[in-house]
């Protein structure tokens, strides 16, 4: 054994096994925990516990959020008229971040990807456009990474919603090609979700037309 105590042990296991932290630091925030008060170190683990046990994901947006409609979709403030089509919860986050968009969200869950056996059928896009035609939304936003994936998905959806009278907009291109939309810092994806464009008109439009 390598500690003196299971307990220790076990403690650093479970630390170490989290993304980014090594032996040491898994060491250092389990003796860390031993200085504070026992019910702050319940309060702590039960947070983990519950967010586990208790987040739920919207069966409008496939956001999370702690009830069955997310707190952005049961926001009577916001514009339900328009959706940003976003892939990850973490891109819907970074775009929340901005505080630049008033709209709602909805969450596609990946990107098609045939290499990777992904196709539209694993994504959120079937209810999409159940969602447009149920709830009149007049704009979509694709505020997705202009990768080769992520342009095979912004053109499927686009030709899956072209019967249907809503307009189609980008976000302008203020977010590098291929870069990660979570990774763009907030100001340049706070203006890019502002001046956004026709997404028939942009420069990546043909993306997938020849297929
Ligand atoms: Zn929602």
């Amino acid at each position: 054994m390598k500690y003196s105590s299971q307990l220790i042990e076990k403690a650093v296991e479970s630390f170490s096994s989290l993304p980014g932290i090594g032996k040491k630091t898994a060491l250092r925030l389990a003796l860390h925990l031993l200085n504070k008060d026992p019910d702050w170190v319940q309060s702590f683990s039960d947070s983990f516990t519950r967010l586990r046990n208790e987040l739920k994901e919207c069966s409008e947006c496939h956001n999370l959020g702690d009830d069955e409609i997310c707190a952005i979709c049961a926001d009577k403030r916001r514009d339900n008229g328009l959706l940003c089509i976003v892939e990850t919860i973490r891109d819907l986050m970074a775009i929340e971040e901005t505080g630049h968009f008033q709209g709602v969200y909805h969450v596609v869950g990946g990107l098609i990807s045939p290499i990777d056996g992904i196709g539209p059928d694993q994504l959120h896009i079937d209810d999409l456009a159940r969602r447009i035609e149920e709830k009149g939304i007049r704009e979509i936003v694709l505020a997705i990474s202009p990768n080769i994936e992520g342009e095979t998905t912004m053109f499927y959806i686009a030709k899956r919603l072209q019967h249907l009278p809503v307009r189609i907009s980008t976000i302008s291109r203020g977010i590098s090609f291929g870069g990660e939309l979570e990774y763009a810092d907030e100001v340049t994806l706070g203006r890019s979700i502002m001046a956004r464009i026709p997404y028939m008109q942009n420069e990546f439009s043909a993306a997938g037309q020849g297929s």
